[in-house]
């Protein structure tokens, strides 16, 4: 099979974990800016960041063969700190014309604060002004269901903003109904312990239609696991899904949504 894992933190994983994509059909891996399991100190920590980002990841992952793009932002978490996320906010325009460079993401929300939705906001702003594509990150557990309306009911009432080119993650039975409704992409993620399992993924296609909606791994330093995508191919296998509907969900559906960024060429 072929497959894009569109969001793995790849930073925080080791080569051995490129040598399983390459080896199970991955084609591209695409990385969001996110959390690094603790609080930068400054804006500088975020350069360094984005420079792993844009140059060193890309050079590790093409020693494997595999393409390489990122999202840039910084992430709800740390955009508690109205200061710093503004700061680093300023830091985007010098590597926005980076040719890996995807667009904004993965914003979002993780408690729900107001500081997060101001932060959210002015990510939302930058990302209308320099027409780039959205990636969201929705908060977990008991916040999901709220934040996700929060984050849905903001992007929706932007109207310089096209929901085709924004994709909320992380949806689960209980949001995904309302973000495919209001015209957004959906991601799902394939967690061990948290968020959705490989037959509850296949159950929400089979309940929402694939149309707008992908698979990913989201691994990074945390319980996760890298080839968590084609083990969910697999899954569809067993139920009997034929190889052009699996071509359709896992290599075809991401490249629909990320190819509206002309920089994804693979
Ligand atoms: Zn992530």
């Amino acid at each position: 099979m072929r497959y894009i894992e569109p969001h793995a933190h790849m930073v925080s994983r080791t080569t051995d974990d490129y040598i399983s994509l390459v080896t199970t059909g991955c084609k591209a891996v695409c990385e969001p800016a996110f959390w690094a399991g603790y609080d930068r100190s400054s804006a500088a920590g975020f350069y360094d960041y984005f420079r792993q980002l844009t140059e060193y990841e890309p050079r590790r992952a093409a020693q494997f063969g595999l393409p390489h793009f990122c999202w840039l932002c910084i992430n709800p978490k740390e955009a508690e700190d109205l200061t710093l996320a503004e700061e680093v906010i300023s830091l985007i325009p010098k590597f926005l014309d980076h040719n890996t460079v995807l667009g904004i993401g993965e914003i979002g929300l993780n408690k729900n604060s107001r500081n997060e939705m101001i932060i959210l906001e002015k990510h939302v702003d930058f990302a209308a002004k320099h027409n780039q594509l959205i990636l969201v990150h929705t908060p977990h557990l008991e916040d999901k269901l709220k934040g996700t309306k929060l984050i849905v009911d903001l992007i929706k009432s932007d109207s310089r903003i096209d929901p085709g080119r924004v994709l909320i993650d992380h949806v689960e039975e209980h949001t995904v109904k309302m973000v495919l409704e209001a015209g957004f992409w959906g991601g799902m993620t394939l967690y061990p312990e948290s968020k959705c399992t490989s037959p509850r993924a296949i159950d929400i296609l089979e309940n929402y239609g694939s149309e707008r909606l992908w698979m990913n791994s989201a691994c990074d330093w945390g319980v996760s696991i890298p080839l968590a995508v084609p083990y969910a191919a697999q899954e569809m296998r067993r139920r009997g899904y034929n190889d052009e509907t699996i071509d359709d969900i896992f290599y075809k559906n991401p490249f629909r949504f990320l190819h509206q960024c002309p920089k994804f060429k693979i």
